[in-house]
């Protein structure tokens, strides 16, 4: 059996390092230590985790000298060579520098990915001033369990929609994968549309929050409306 693991070399770790401080992610290494490193050596992903949207958070070891946290987009991930274990000939299979690079979207230039960044406090903020508007329930079916339970934004952030409460919307993930995917789609006036009758809740239109002022705005909806099948 072959044991895989995904690794970087010094000069991976470089461009990796550096796009992460361009692209100002939140862990990248110090530039010092990643230049102190021994050329000839590899360094092993220990664990990584899907951390946002489209990023991920490694930990590498540096064995002696420690663990190091990195992050980056899922594309970059993906790149990265895998040393291979082969178990009969007793040896580790890494590829080579061309092998490596010829995955890599660009040739001697800088791969810039488009970061989109969130404030992760403005999200958690987010979260929180939705699930209290809608008390904690589904505005489609109305479940009450907050594990389960989504702040979705109606107009996407990166579609010019806000932060606002007015912006977004309580759903549990049935309801907000539906409603991401235009299966379910929300009239201005709060009425419900589902393509599939079994992603209907139990009313016509949406549970709007107690407070008024916290009311989906019509603009929005109608944006996502019109938007949806996109
Ligand atoms: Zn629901």
């Amino acid at each position: 059996m072959a044991n895989l693991t995904r690794y970087f070399t010094k000069w991976l770790l470089i461009e990796y390092n550096n796009a992460a401080i361009r692209e100002k992610r939140n862990q990248s290494l110090r530039e010092d230590f990643v230049e102190g490193l021994n050329d000839e050596h590899i360094f092993p992903v220990e664990f990584h985790m899907f951390h946002s949207k489209n990023e991920i958070r490694v930990m590498i070891s540096f064995f002696e000298q420690g663990k190091g946290l990195l992050d980056m987009t899922l594309e970059r991930f993906d790149m990265l060579p895998t040393a291979i274990w082969d178990e009969k000939e007793q040896e580790l299979r890494l590829e080579t520098e061309s092998e490596i690079r010829a995955r890599f979207p660009y040739k001697n230039r800088e791969w810039t990915d488009t970061v989109v960044k969130k404030p992760y406090r403005k999200q958690d903020k987010f979260r929180k001033d939705i699930l209290k508007a809608y008390e904690n329930r589904c505005a489609v079916c109305g479940i009450q369990e907050t594990k389960i339970l989504r702040a979705a934004h109606i107009v996407d952030v990166k579609k010019g929609g806000s932060d606002e409460v007015q912006n977004g919307i309580c759903l549990c993930t049935n309801h907000e994968i539906a409603f991401d995917n235009g299966l379910l789609k929300i009239r201005p006036d709060g009425m419900i549309e589902v393509v599939n009758q079994e992603l209907t809740g139990i009313y016509d239109s949406i549970i709007y929050p107690k407070n008024k002022d916290l009311y989906p705005s019509e603009k929005y909806l109608q944006m996502k409306y019109d938007n949806n099948f996109e």
